[in-house]
C-alpha cells in the first residue's frame, strides 16, 4: 500500500441505539461524504444503518 495513499480510521455509529460498533478506514480522497451502511448491531439484534461519527 502507497504511503501517500490518505486513509483515515472512521467509527461507525448504529442509527437505533447510539452504539457505536464498528472501526474501520476510509480513503479520504474518494469518500468525502459521510459513510452509511447496513450493518447487524448486536444490541438490537438485527442489521440497522450504521453511521460514520468522529
Ligand atoms: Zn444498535
Amino acid at each position: 500500500m502507497p504511503k501517500s495513499e490518505k486513509r483515515v480510521k472512521i467509527t461507525l455509529e448504529c442509527t437505533e441505539c447510539k452504539e457505536r460498533n464498528y472501526i474501520t478506514t476510509k480513503s479520504k480522497v474518494n469518500d468525502r461524504e459521510r459513510l452509511e451502511m447496513k450493518k447487524y448491531c448486536a444490541t438490537d439484534r438485527r442489521s440497522t444503518i450504521h453511521k460514520e461519527t468522529r
